[in-house]
């Protein structure tokens, strides 16, 4: 049976249709998710719903604090709950660094119960990681349909400039007041979409990990995105007119994703290569000072950059591979770490090797993928063909107004460049391009690739 959505009276969102033979563990998310209209008067009462305490440090910033803090921190107190306003002002933007947690620590006091971030990424991640660490529950209001962390368990983090990713939790109860999530301005919308789009890359990569090597994936997740993403393609219209159907199908979307992380435990769903492409860009903006794009605009445009890839795949014949070629050409482990070094810097690149042990192939399990992809060719190219028309994905994007150009993120040609060899680096987690590079032919698609100069191979010619 597919997945699917229901509400009940009280704007709560309940899905059916889990049931999944994948084999692997599935836990059903027992968070409270609110999506709905005129929801935030009600927070004072869900939050009762649940038991939360009465004992509450809100999180905002200096967007969020005027737009719904103050007027929710009225409505709590107006319940009888003490609220700690904590408002994070910056001249610039928000970023959930070392600072940003030891405000929020600052503000709880020994009393305090529970923790309600007023915000999207920054605020929520900022929240979620001090919840964690204090062992308490949090209250989440989404402000912008911008991306997929509100159901996430896991918190991206600045800490001494350096991109950081912390497990923790996630929130007890989500509200999505669609009245206020539609004021988000446009480019936020645009990231929200962009974060979606990037599940056919995810979905894909995962599948071809089970073909190749047997990992197991599980349907339902598949469904999950796949179903949410081809609904949001279907209502491009309506996100253009910030419609609450465009707006709710959006917020769906990126709660749906992050369901999947709860099902199955892992991000396998919702992240994959295009997203370790934006990781690199991030890493990269941070160490020369300057600001990160905005998170799902930019995995929208690398989900575009690496689509190519995969059309380019589907017509491949692995039948030609020289394999003698290929072990000739391999890098050797003193050559893949000066690459990594070369392309991550010292700190990533130390931190990546020491997270991902097994990511060096020897030639027998690099040769036994070899031939286990040309044997599975087929299957391979069967999971290409069920993406939609590249098409339609780029029509959608430039309808609504989504960066084509990588230099409109700030992301230069050799930054560019490097990324799209680097992403597969990023995690052992398998992905189409690992298996181009494995059969010796991503430096060949790159070459072949419209927006790139190849300067830093990843195997030797
Ligand atoms: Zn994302
Ligand atoms: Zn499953």
């Amino acid at each position: 049976m597919a997945v699917q959505l229901h509400y009940d009276s009280d704007s709560k969102l309940t899905l059916t249709g889990l049931a999944c033979n994948c084999g692997g563990e599935h836990r059903l998310p027992t968070q409270d998710i609110y999506v709905g209209t005129g929801l935030i008067d009600r927070v004072p009462a869900l939050i009762r719903k649940r038991g939360l305490g009465r004992q509450a440090v809100l999180v905002a910033d200096d967007n969020t604090w005027p737009l719904v803090g103050e007027k929710l921190t009225g409505l709590l107190r107006a319940a009888g709950l003490t609220v700690l306003p904590c408002v994070l002002r910056r001249d610039g933007e928000l970023v959930p660094d070392e600072r940003a947690c030891g405000e929020v620590l600052l503000t709880m006091q020994p009393e305090t119960e529970f923790l309600i971030s007023v915000g999207s990424g920054s605020i929520t991640d900022t929240t979620r990681v001090v919840a964690v660490r204090t062992g308490k529950p949090f209250v989440c209001i989404g402000t912008a349909p911008s991306m997929d962390g509100y159901t996430s368990v896991v918190a991206p983090l600045i800490l001494r400039g350096v991109k950081i990713h912390r497990a923790a939790n996630c929130p007890e109860i989500i509200v999505c007041d669609l009245d206020i999530l539609r004021t988000a301005p446009m480019p936020m919308v645009v990231s929200g979409i962009g974060d979606v789009l990037g599940k056919y890359i995810a979905w894909a990569d995962w599948q071809i990990g089970g073909i190749v090597n047997g990992e197991r994936t599980c349907t339902v997740c598949g469904e999950i995105v796949v179903q949410a993403v081809n609904k949001l393609l279907d209502h491009i219209g309506d996100l253009k007119s910030k419609s609450e159907a465009g707006i709710r199908v959006l917020i769906e979307a990126l709660l749906l994703a992050g369901v999947t992380i709860m099902v199955v435990g892992h991000t396998r769903a919702v992240a994959s290569v295009e997203h370790n492409i934006v990781h690199y860009w991030d890493m990269m903006k941070l160490l020369k000072g300057e600001r990160q794009p905005p998170h799902g605009t930019a995995v929208g445009l690398s989900t575009l950059l690496v689509w190519p890839l995969y059309l380019h795949f589907a017509k491949e014949d692995l039948s030609r591979l020289d394999l003698a070629d290929i072990r000739r050409r391999r890098l050797s482990r003193d050559e893949r770490t000066a690459w990594l070094l070369e392309a991550y810097r010292e700190e990533a690149a130390t931190e990546i090797m020491r997270e991902n042990p097994d990511d060096f192939l020897d030639w027998p399990e690099q040769e036994r993928r070899i031939c286990q992809a040309q044997a599975r060719l087929a299957d391979l190219q069967a999971v290409i063909r069920d993406l939609p028309p590249f098409a339609r994905i780029l029509k959608a994007w430039r309808d609504l107004g989504g960066p084509e150009a990588p230099a409109e993120l700030g992301i230069d040609r050799a930054m560019l460049n490097r990324s799209m060899h680097a992403g597969k680096d990023y995690r052992t987690r398998y992905s189409l391009v690992k298996l181009l590079d494995e059969c010796g032919l991503l430096a060949n698609y790159l070459d072949d690739y419209p927006l790139l100069d190849v300067t830093h191979p990843s195997t030797r010619s």
